[in-house]
């Protein structure tokens, strides 16, 4: 088997998936002809564009618009969250982490969204083989009362559906909001026993990084402009970083795949990494696709790619017990592996 077919085939984890970016460009079409009927042309050529070729972060979110248009519904929310996550399983992700903001409109409250996207998990996990768990995000450009009321939801979801819920996303544009403010609720959030993955020097903000690592996360979501010092901070409070290489280099925060801090992480540093997606819709990729990339950009093996699963599964926001049935499924996929370990 050459090295694409085995990444292909390989049993992975994806912990940094936003839902609304989550589609690839033929489920998104879909989804329009599911809503709007065959012949929604316009729609499908709409879908085309959500695809983001390269620009900035700025213009990356305006991306966006068109998919919160699709999921302003609970059929087109319902019917996303499927395709986004049958969009992984074909993609041999066995266990997932989405991610979403709770949004309101005149069909259903912020609560009701989120119970739309769960009802959606569980149906969906009946059909493919994916386990997936459900992060709520935190907009950092809205209020931090919206920002309780994403928490207070969590909370109290979280006792119907504990296998699912299992944290809080800290995103949204990284320009907008300050870190500080949302303190007492991110704290709120870790006293009641959910998971936080901040999205974390995704932009040159040295206070701010340094506000994010003292408050503390479970898992630094980007991790582009940590400094030494920062990224010894972490590798210390044994924080797990999100790497999403297509992500930051069509963003433009990283100039190009064999600039990514993933190399100086992974091979001097020795700190955990998780390769991610972060909107492979959007973004025009897959994880096996990262995989393949990582693999050819920084020359890896495949005890490499062994490690990098392994650090995704030590660092998912489940129990213990599935952790080490993930582990088991992953090692023995490299152990019926026979190839011999190659450099190239
Ligand atoms: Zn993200």
């Amino acid at each position: 088997m050459d090295t694409t077919n085995f990444i292909r085939m390989m049993p992975k984890i994806e912990l940094h998936a936003h839902l609304n970016g989550s589609l690839c460009t033929k489920s998104i079409e879909e989804l329009c002809e599911e809503l709007y009927g065959v012949n929604s042309n316009e729609k499908v050529l709409l879908s085309k564009e959500l695809v983001f070729d390269g620009g900035n972060l700025d213009q990356c979110f305006l991306k966006f618009r068109f998919m919160h248009e699709l999921t302003a519904t609970k059929k087109g929310l319902q019917l996303a969250t499927e395709l986004a996550i049958r969009d992984f399983a074909k993609d041999n992700v066995i266990y997932l982490e989405l991610r979403t903001t709770p949004k309101k409109n005149s069909e259903m409250s912020k609560e009701e969204y989120v119970k739309n996207v769960l009802e959606a998990i569980e149906r969906t996990m009946k059909i493919e083989s994916i386990h997936v768990s459900l992060l709520l995000s935190i907009d950092r450009s809205k209020s931090v009362a919206e920002a309780e009321e994403t928490v207070n939801i969590a909370l109290q979801l979280k006792n119907t559906y504990k296998d699912i819920i299992s944290g809080i996303d800290f995103s949204g544009n990284p320009k907008l909001g300050n870190f500080m403010h949302f303190i007492p609720v991110l704290e709120k959030a870790r006293k009641n026993d959910l998971k936080l993955a901040l999205h974390c020097a995704e932009i040159h903000n040295p206070a701010e990084i340094d506000q994010m690592i003292k408050f503390g996360m479970e898992r630094c979501g980007h991790g582009t402009f940590l400094s030494e010092l920062q990224l010894n901070e972490i590798y210390r409070r044994n924080i797990a970083i999100e790497c999403c290489l297509t992500s930051n280099v069509k963003c433009s925060t990283v100039k190009c795949y064999d600039d990514h801090h993933f190399k100086h992480i992974f091979n001097d540093k020795k700190a955990p990494v998780i390769l991610c997606t972060d909107d492979c819709g959007v973004f025009d990729t897959t994880l096996s696709n990262e995989f393949v990339l990582a693999k050819n950009t920084f020359n890896l093996t495949k005890n490499d790619l062994l490690q990098l699963s392994l650090n995704a599964v030590e660092f998912a926001f489940v129990h213990e017990h599935f952790k080490h049935d993930l582990k088991q499924r992953i090692r023995h996929y490299f152990k019926i592996q026979t190839e011999p370990e190659s450099k190239n």
